[in-house]
């Protein structure tokens, strides 16, 4: 049998003279890194555990780590990457699916960093949004084609539920189980005083968030773990999970081993057991498929609640997309292939999917072409930064972001890429109790709502730059987009042109 030793992708610096042996760093690491030698009284490191997650370094009181990659590297070349030849090695010892964290990593084109937005200058004067009032509030749904009145002006025509968001931003969907009781519980608080929504993924509803309902979206996956009638009605809206941009066209796998106390009795499924969602809803094979599920949720919830169906985005994604709209949903979210996840088949996670950017374009254009857009509102995820990037993403089409992978980093997530581990050293993607409490819930829900009122107020910002000041207004206005470095096709596509035209 050979052996193939593969050096530590990180490792660890430590500074003798400023360590003070306290072993604030061994207590942290969750990995087992750090460890206190007693007979030579000086910390040592296995710097094969390492997953570069910085909490040492963060919580060091004298700044004695620091973890850096390591310049250990096999004879790559452009072909043969250090990492594809040690992915080799893996597999030729395990002989299992390699597995990740986080979305896609590969350097394919991120299109919102080459889509520039416009600003006014002399005509159609820029609005200062200290001073005028800007509306980013927006309502998900249907939009009624008409609106009657009776005589006296009262409204008679029924109008089709909707969501209200305070800003086009909303929290998407991670399961309990897959993060910790007390991310949920930042998000759902954040979400509340934002006055927005946080979703809970296939893993079911926490009794102790039901009082969160007005702004939770309930998730309805295909393995329906923790799904019945409370939990449909205990929600602002339902979401019908067909597809994930991380993993388009598998299932989910929440492992036995996290499947512990309230995640099992939450999900409705027995301790140590795989919580496995099948690839595809067994019931739905077709759009016609699709719809019965769609009324039969609104049937469960009175009619009085919007449906979201989410997709990946895929390469047939406007085709998709106008299917859905016809199925009778309210609500049409597109997650792109760069949306983060607990755990993905790595060879998925990276091959597998399109670009929101490109996915929203097509499907904003198609509705529009069918005539059918205002029948369903249309929310995007799958790696959303910044506001800039909702700003263009509105202005691509889209009536709201999902965002995920940023809220995380708010609550103090370091990108390690691990989550599939469970042993998350930040207390988010974990169920172990020493580790879960390292997550505050009261400062995570304050950090996730500075992160939302900063954004807002950039979202104010750009948007008074174009001389706009309400998202209703910027939406589908591909006019204040220009593409940056951008081949004809790609241009066509987003439906907008390039820079200096
Ligand atoms: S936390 Fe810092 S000072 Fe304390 S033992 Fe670790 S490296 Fe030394
Ligand atoms: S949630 Fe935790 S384990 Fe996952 S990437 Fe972030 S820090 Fe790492």
């Amino acid at each position: 049998m050979s052996i193939q030793f593969i050096y530590p992708e990180f490792e660890v610096v430590r500074n003798e003279n400023r360590c003070i042996a306290c072993r604030v760093c061994e207590r942290q690491c969750a990995n087992e890194v750090h460890k206190y030698n007693a007979d030579k009284k000086v910390m040592i490191s296995d710097e094969s555990k390492c997953v570069n997650c910085q909490r040492c370094v963060s919580l060091c009181p004298t700044r004695a780590l620091k973890i850096v990659k390591s310049d250990c590297t096999l004879r790559e070349n452009a072909n043969w990457s250090n990492d594809t030849i040690k992915e080799i090695y893996k597999q030729a010892q395990s002989g299992g699916v390699l597995l990740s964290s986080m979305g896609n990593p590969k350097p394919l084109p991120v299109y919102w960093d080459k889509i520039l937005i416009n600003a006014s200058q002399v005509t159609n004067p820029p609005i200062d949004p200290l001073r005028e009032p800007m509306e980013t509030k927006v309502f998900l749904g249907k939009r009624n084609a008409e609106i009657k009145r009776d005589e006296k002006g009262n409204l008679i025509t029924e109008m089709s539920p909707q969501l209200e968001l305070s800003m086009p931003v909303m929290f998407s969907a991670m399961s309990y189980g897959s993060i910790s009781y007390n991310a949920h519980a930042s998000l759902a608080r954040a979400a509340t005083q934002l006055g927005i929504y946080y979703n809970t993924g296939e893993g079911g509803l926490h009794e102790d968030f039901y009082v969160y309902g007005p702004n939770t979206i309930v998730q309805v996956a295909s393995g329906r773990f923790g799904v019945h009638e409370d939990y449909l009605k205990a929600g602002a809206a339902v979401e019908i999970k067909m597809g994930q941009g991380a993993k388009p066209g598998i299932g989910g796998h929440l492992p036995g081993a996290k499947i512990v106390g309230d995640v099992s009795r939450t999900r409705m499924i027995p301790e140590g057991s795989d919580a496995i969602s099948p690839a595809p809803h067994h019931d739905i094979y077709s759009i016609e498929d699709l719809r019965q599920l769609v009324f039969s949720l609104k049937e469960a919830t009175e009619y009085k609640k919007p449906v979201i169906v989410k997709v990946a985005a895929v390469h047939n994604i406007a085709a998709i997309a106008s299917g859905i709209a016809r199925s009778g949903a309210d609500i049409i979210a597109i997650d792109g292939f760069r949306g983060g996840t607990g755990a993905a088949p790595t060879r998925i996670r990276d091959n597998v999917g399109i670009p929101v950017e490109l996915a929203l374009a097509c499907v904003d254009q198609r509705l529009r072409d069918e005539g059918i857009r205002n029948n369903v509102s249309l929310v995007v995820g799958g790696s959303i930064r910044s506001a800039s990037d909702v700003v263009k993403a509105v202005a691509l089409g889209a009536d709201a972001c999902y965002i995920a992978t940023s809220a995380l980093l708010a609550l103090g997530c370091h990108l390690c890429r691990t989550c599939q581990s469970g042993k998350c050293n930040w207390g988010i993607a974990t169920q172990r109790p020493d580790l879960v409490k390292r997550l505050n819930p009261d400062l995570g829900s304050e950090r996730l709502v500075n992160l939302m009122t900063a954004w807002n107020h950039e979202i104010k910002e750009l948007m008074g730059g174009m001389g706009i000041n309400t998202i209703e207004a910027l939406r589908g206005n591909r006019l204040m987009l220009r593409g940056i470095g951008l081949n004809e096709k790609e241009l066509e596509i987003l439906g907008i042109s390039h820079a200096g035209e």
